[in-house]
C-alpha cells in the first residue's frame, strides 16, 4: 500500500464501520429506489452491498419512507446483508425521526443537510431535535453541506460582512468560505446540545472540482471529524467519472477523507453499482486499499487488427470481479494480484513479467502463439481457440497456490 501522510481525525463508529483515524477509507453508495418500496430497495441494497458498498444511504423523505426503514434492515439481516443503512433526511427529518423511532432506531446514522433543515426562525429548533434524537438512538450524524442547498441566510450575513472589508473577496471565495462555516458551525451547535464529539462526521459537497478541492483542504484544516468525500452532481458516463476521480484523487493523496462516493448519474436502467466500482478503482488506483486484483491492458493499435485481445482483457476482468467473492472467503491478499493482457510482443512479454501472471497476445503478422508468464518467468505458450479458458485455469491454480490460506506443507 502508498504511504499517503493521513490527516489526524477522531474515530466515529457507524453501525460498526470506523470511520477515521487509520481505519480504511470505507465506500459508500446511495440508493435511487423509492424507500417506501421496500422491496426494490432491499434488491438494491444487497446489489451495492454485493459489489462492496460499505455503506449505503437510502432517503427518507415521507412518512411512508420512514415506516419503511424497519423492514428494509429486518429484510436485509434476514437475508444475511449487514451493511449499515444511513438515513437522508431534507426538510422534515425533524418531524419524521421524532413520529417514527423505529426507523430513527433502525438506521445507522443520519444525513442532515443544514441548509434545509428547514426554512426561517425554526432552523435551530429542528436541528436541535434532531440531534436530541441521534442522542437518544446513540448515533452519529453527518452534517452534510451541499452548496445547491447552502443555507441562504448565512451566505448572506457572510456576503455583507465581506463587502464591508477593504479587500473584499469574491462572490465563489465567500461561498466557499460559506460552505465551510456552515458545516463547523452546525458540528459545533451539535456538540452544544449534547452530541458527542465522536458522533459527528461533516461534509462539504460542491460540483466543481477546484472548489472541492479549496473546501475540503480549508475544512481539513479547522476540525479533526472524519471527513465524507463526495462530489456533488458529478454527472453522468465519463464526465462523471473523470470529474469525481479528479477531485478525489486530489484530496486523498493530501491524506484528506475518510469516507467517499461517487455521485454517478446512470443511464435509464443502468447499472446502479458502478459508482461502488469507481470508488473502489480510484482507492486502487492510489494504492490506499485493494479490492480486486487489476488487470493490465495495453490500448492496442495498428499491430491488432482484431478485437480479440480486448474481448479477452474483458473476460478476464469480469471473471477476476466475480471470483473475488469466493476467493475472499478462500485465499488472503488475492485482491492485490496484478494480471498483464497485453497485444503483441513489443510491451507484451515486459509488462506481463511485472505481473502476477500475463499473457503476450499474437499481434498481425505474429506467429499464432501466445506466452505466458508468471511471477516474470515464461511458464508456458498458449495456441488455439481456448486461450481465454486455459488462461483463466492458469490464474486459478496460480490464486489456489500463491494465496492459500493453508500453510504450505513443508
Ligand atoms: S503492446 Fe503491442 S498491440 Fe499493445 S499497444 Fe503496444 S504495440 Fe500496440
Amino acid at each position: 500500500m502508498a504511504s499517503q501522510t493521513r490527516r489526524v481525525s477522531i474515530v466515529v463508529d457507524v453501525g460498526g464501520i470506523k470511520t477515521g483515524g487509520t481505519h480504511p477509507i470505507v465506500v459508500q453508495s446511495m440508493t435511487n429506489t423509492d424507500t417506501a418500496d421496500v422491496m426494490s430497495t432491499v434488491n438494491q441494497v444487497m446489489d451495492l452491498a454485493r459489489a462492496g458498498s460499505e455503506l449505503v444511504r437510502v432517503t427518507v423523505n415521507t412518512e411512508e419512507a420512514a415506516a419503511a426503514v424497519p423492514r428494509l434492515v429486518d429484510t436485509l439481516d434476514k437475508f444475511g446483508v449487514r451493511v449499515p443503512i444511513i438515513g437522508d433526511f431534507h426538510y422534515n427529518g425533524h418531524i419524521l425521526l421524532k413520529k417514527y423511532p423505529e426507523c430513527a432506531r433502525a438506521l445507522a446514522k443520519y444525513r442532515i443537510n443544514p441548509g434545509n433543515v428547514n426554512i426561517g426562525r425554526r432552523h435551530d429548533e429542528n436541528f436541535r431535535t434532531m440531534i436530541e434524537v441521534a442522542m437518544e438512538h446513540g448515533k452519529p450524524v453527518r452534517i452534510g453541506v451541499n452548496w445547491g442547498s447552502l443555507d441562504q441566510s448565512l451566505l448572506t450575513r457572510m456576503m455583507d460582512e465581506n463587502s464591508k472589508l477593504p479587500q473584499p473577496l469574491d462572490a465563489a471565495a465567500v461561498t466557499r468560505n460559506a460552505i465551510v462555516a456552515s458545516a463547523l458551525l452546525s458540528a459545533q451547535n451539535a456538540e452544544s446540545y449534547g452530541l458527542a464529539h465522536n458522533r459527528i462526521i461533516l461534509s462539504a459537497k460542491v460540483s466543481g472540482v477546484q472548489d472541492l478541492i479549496e473546501v475540503y483542504r480549508s475544512l481539513a484544516a479547522q476540525c479533526d471529524y472524519p471527513l465524507h468525500l463526495g462530489l456533488t452532481e458529478a454527472g453522468l458516463g465519463s464526465k462523471g467519472i473523470v470529474a469525481t476521480t479528479a477531485a478525489l484523487a486530489v484530496l486523498l493523496q493530501e491524506g484528506i477523507g475518510d469516507t467517499i462516493r461517487a455521485s454517478l448519474t446512470p443511464l435509464p436502467n443502468g447499472d446502479r453499482t458502478e459508482e461502488v466500482v469507481v470508488c473502489q478503482q480510484i482507492l486502487q488506483a492510489l494504492e490506499l486499499r485493494s479490492f480486486a486484483p487489476q488487470v493490465t491492458a495495453c490500448p492496442g493499435c495498428g499491430r491488432t487488427t482484431s478485437t480479440f485481445f480486448q474481448d479477452m482483457a474483458d473476460q478476464i476482468q469480469t471473471y477476476l470481479r466475480r471470483q473475488m467473492p469466493v476467493w475472499k472467503e478462500k485465499y488472503t491478499g488475492v485482491e492485490e494480484m496484478k494480471v498483464a493482457v497485453m497485444g503483441c510482443i513489443v510491451n507484451g512479454p515486459g509488462e506481463s513479467k511485472h505481473a502476477n501472471i500475463g499473457i503476450s497476445l499474437p499481434g498481425t503478422f505474429e506467429e499464432p502463439k501466445a506466452p505466458v508468464y508468471v511471477d516474470g518467468q515464461l511458464m508456458t505458450t498458449l495456441k488455439g481457440e481456448a486461450i481465454v479458458a486455459e488462461f483463466i485455469t492458469i490464474m486459478e491454480e496460480y490464486v489456489a497456490r500463491r494465496y492459500s490460506m493453508l500453510e504450505p506443507v513443508a
